[in-house]
């Protein structure tokens, strides 16, 4: 886990990093609020320990402002400070900070305070990657997309592009519910989102957008190579039945439309990459499906 340790005092700085570091903790520093708060805005933090009394932003201002940030990642933050008075920690506590410690510290007593406060951040972080998970088949969800294009330092890296944005569509899903059952349909659903998984770059996001549709975003070279990916991953889906419950074996193929965003492009072009590459989905599947449609305005 990753802590960031914002005190002044560079002594103290420094033991508690040495002492952090022994504990195993990744550890990040600031020697002021303003400087804290910059790196808890660049890097992932989940964990802060800061003094009260600093030049320029106190801790108490800093506790506030990562209050008022919090986009759905929960930051734990603990006061490490002189200040003795309940009155105080009322104060730091009251002002949004999960614990509060005097100094001078006792080394065992930081070492349980941080353990305690790693289960929460892993529990908060269970939970969040649980909600950003499709149930069935163990893709991301819809959450998990709106967060990831959500979330500054991700999106920054999609507007280099360009990014593929591709949809994939079972075909005929329905006939598989009517004629094998529900549960055999959901068998299906789980196979074929393991071979978009294992079929597309290992660092695409794939998400299962509804019932029995799939979108999977990924950086390529070009219009090109996400076409040829796609019609790979195609290939693979048509080429092996699914072996689903009892009877036969289940020749199924999917349709799939490609759009790709060029470097440079803004959000609003991120957003609607998606209904780009619905739209050519859509061809696919009026041109007969089980195929691969490039929108619309990509040049290869
Ligand atoms: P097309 O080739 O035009 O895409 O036809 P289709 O039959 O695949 O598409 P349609 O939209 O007509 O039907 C989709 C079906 O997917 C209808 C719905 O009951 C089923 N479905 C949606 N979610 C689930 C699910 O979680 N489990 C199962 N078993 N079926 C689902
Ligand atoms: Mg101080
Ligand atoms: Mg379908
Ligand atoms: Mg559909």
């Amino acid at each position: 886990m990753r802590i960031l340790i914002v005190e002044d005092n560079r002594m103290t700085r420094r033991m508690l990093e040495r002492y952090l570091q022994e504990l195993g903790y990744d550890v990040l520093q600031a020697s002021d609020g303003q400087t804290a708060l910059d790196l808890h805005r660049r890097h992932r933090v989940p964990f802060v320990i800061t003094d009260w009394e600093m030049p320029g932003m106190s801790g108490l201002d800093l506790v506030r402002r990562i209050r008022e940030s919090q986009d759905g990642t929960y930051t734990y933050v603990v006061f490490l400070t002189a200040r003795e008075g309940k009155a105080d920690l009322v104060t730091g506590i009251g002002a949004g900070a999960d614990d509060y410690l005097r100094k001078p510290f006792d080394k065992a007593e930081l070492a349980v305070r941080v353990r305690a406060g790693q289960r929460i951040v892993e529990l908060q972080e269970r939970l969040e990657r649980l909600a950003e998970t499709d149930a069935l088949t163990g893709l991301w969800n819809r959450r998990g997309l709106e967060r990831w294009f959500a979330d500054p330092r991700e999106r920054a890296v999609l507007l280099e592009g360009p990014v593929a944005f591709v949809i994939g569509d079972i075909d005929h899903f329905k006939r598989v519910n009517d004629e094998r059952g529900h549960a055999a349909g959901d068998e299906v659903l789980r196979l074929v989102a393991e071979r978009l998984r294992a079929g597309f770059p290992p660092d695409a996001r794939v998400v299962r957008v509804g019932g029995e549709e799939f979108l999977a975003v990924f950086r390529v070279a070009s219009a090109t190579e996400a076409v040829a990916s796609t019609e790979a991953v195609r290939a693979t889906v048509e080429a092996r039945p699914l072996e689903v419950g009892p009877g036969q074996p289940l020749c199924l193929t999917c349709s799939f439309g490609v759009h790709v965003t060029m470097p440079g492009v803004g959000i609003a072009d991120l957003l609607d990459a998606q209904a780009r590459a619905d739209h050519a989905l859509y061809r696919s599947k009026a041109d007969g499906r089980n195929r691969v449609t490039l929108a619309d305005g990509c040049s290869p």
